[in-house]
């Protein structure tokens, strides 16, 4: 996959449909970098930073990740930087940490609707050998939003209210008018079908709404203007 430069200081690698893997981004200040979202695995994650490498970038100082879905997270353990995630999502991180990935496990939490159909396939399509998958925490949390200063630019880490999860956190970065959304603009899957949920996505365009940006990078699709994203986040809530 290759690490495209969005902005002046953005850049980010695009998502990989076939194990799921989700775009990651990263923000190049003086103090050192921003890692954005932390990889579905250890491969995609060293993959990413072997990106940076080939683009004289360095390795990030700080990594956060947008909610505490798989692809976006279980690539955590394998960093040097330091690790932030929203307090909602850490609490995800803490229960998941305690799941045990063999068959049996898995089967039941299909059946009890804590894992997607979705994602069980694309698990077991990442990982060969499941005794791979590690989960960890992030070192730090916050609740609303943080700041973290790179020198020349600033990031903004911001939880929003999401049809996608309960714990979405989208980064702002104002100085380039940039904001990364992981997921949170996607819809849930249930079965066979990705559904939105009316009430939630009428809070989460309102809230786009408000918050000022050019351009968005998105976990799952390319990377859009402002103007596009609400347009087809209006188209679908009009099918509703
Ligand atoms: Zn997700």
């Amino acid at each position: 996959m290759k690490l495209t430069k969005i902005s002046e200081h953005i850049y980010y690698m695009e998502h990989d449909p076939e194990t799921d893997r989700p775009a990651l981004g990263y923000v190049k200040g003086e103090k050192g970098g921003f890692m954005m979202d932390a990889g579905n695995s250890s491969a995609h994650h060293h993959h990413f930073i072997e990106k940076l490498q080939e683009n004289q970038l360095p390795p990030p100082r700080y990594l956060s990740i947008t909610h505490a879905h798989w692809d976006h997270s279980f690539g955590l353990w394998a960093t040097n930087a330091a690790t932030i995630a929203g307090g909602k999502t850490n609490k995800e991180l803490e229960k998941m940490s305690h799941w045990a990935w063999d068959d049996e496990a898995m089967e039941k939490r299909l059946k009890t609707g804590e894992d997607s159909l979705f994602a069980h396939t694309h698990i077991c399509k990442e990982y060969t050998h499941r005794s791979d998958i590690k989960v960890k925490t992030a070192e730090i949390s916050f609740n609303g939003s943080m700041t973290i200063d790179l020198g020349d630019i600033t990031c903004i880490l911001r939880e929003i209210v999401s049809p996608h999860c309960r714990d979405s956190v989208v980064f702002i970065i104002p100085q380039d008018s940039v904001i990364f959304l992981g997921d949170s603009y996607c819809s849930v899957p249930q079965g066979e079908e990705w559904v939105y949920d009316k009430v939630l996505l009428t809070a989460y365009i309102d809230e786009l709404e408000k918050i000022d940006f050019r351009l968005a990078i998105k976990g799952h699709h390319p990377p859009q203007t402002k103007e596009e994203l609400l347009a087809e986040l209006k188209a679908e809530w009009k099918k509703l």
